[in-house]
């Protein structure tokens, strides 16, 4: 379905993005990863696959090294069709503790960095007619909880940027859209599991319950390749006019 385009995937070297980085190269796009860790871990994923992978360094934090990944993944590939603007932090503490640097640094790579990566791939797109920007918010772009203003700050903006860009769009190829995941096991949320253990002198499985209980009706996780099927959805002549939506996966989260 996706044989001849490119995905640039935004924070793909685990969690999220590499499954949504893996979803769209099983329907035949060519991928450019980008994110920290273990690199050859993620591209290793990829093999055995008929498409070709690629892996850029860019720190999100930079607006000028967000331009040149967009640069670097034209350059090899001859365009980025598919964007999914992905990589995120989180940091969890009240406003009067939470340190300056660390809401600076939320609001840089949770926001910023999808302005500045579709600022730059929108010529393109525009030129083909043809485009699909997926950015990843959360339910915390739709609602709150304590102690995480910025990672709620920031997905409120990227929903309002994502209407933006998909009313600027809407009456050419490219549609720009939101998804917005309830809990999902990877390592930025096992980070809070670990937190809640502690917190609560629990182990890791009654810290699960307790954490999904609170907010997640279905007490299940959302899973990458759930999250990667729906990118794959999104990406599809099916969603050409799904344009500037919110689409939640949230196990019933902001059903509530
Ligand atoms: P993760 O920690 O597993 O992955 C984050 C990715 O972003 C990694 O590849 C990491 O290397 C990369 N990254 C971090 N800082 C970066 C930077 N400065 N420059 C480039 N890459 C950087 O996290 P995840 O849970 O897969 O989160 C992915 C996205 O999904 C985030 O935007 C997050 O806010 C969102 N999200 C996650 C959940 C969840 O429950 N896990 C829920 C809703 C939304």
């Amino acid at each position: 379905m996706l044989n001849g385009k490119t995905a640039l995937v935004t924070g793909s070297t685990s969690g999220i993005g590499l499954g949504i980085a893996l979803s769209l190269a099983r329907q035949g796009a060519n991928v450019m990863l980008n994110g920290f860790g273990d690199i050859e871990g993620a591209r290793a994923q990829f093999e055995g696959l008929e498409i070709e992978v690629d892996y850029h360094g860019a720190d999100m934090a930079h607006a000028e090294e967000v331009v040149d990944l967009v640069r670097a993944t034209e350059a090899r590939f001859g365009g980025c069709d598919i964007l999914v603007n992905n990589a995120g932090i989180q940091h969890v503490a009240p406003i009067q503790d939470f340190p300056p640097e660390r809401w600076d640094a939320i609001l840089a790579i949770n926001l910023s960095s999808a302005f500045h990566s579709l600022r730059a791939a929108l010529p393109g797109m525009l030129a083909r007619n043809w485009g699909r920007v997926i950015n990843i918010a959360s339910v915390h772009g739709q609602v709150a909880s304590v102690n995480k203003s910025a990672y709620v700050a920031a997905k409120h903006g990227l929903i309002g940027l994502t209407k933006t860009a998909a009313l600027e769009t809407a009456t050419t190829g490219i549609t720009v859209n939101a998804i917005c995941p309830g809990w999902v096991l990877t390592p930025l949320v096992q980070k809070q599991v670990d937190a809640r253990a502690l917190a609560d002198g629990v182990d890791n499985a009654e810290a699960t319950r307790r954490l999904l209980g609170e907010k997640q009706p279905s007490l299940t996780f959302t899973t990458p390749e759930q999250l990667g099927a729906l990118a794959v959805f999104l990406c599809s002549e099916a969603a050409a006019n799904v344009r500037g939506q919110a689409w939640g996966m949230d196990g019933g989260w902001t059903a509530q």
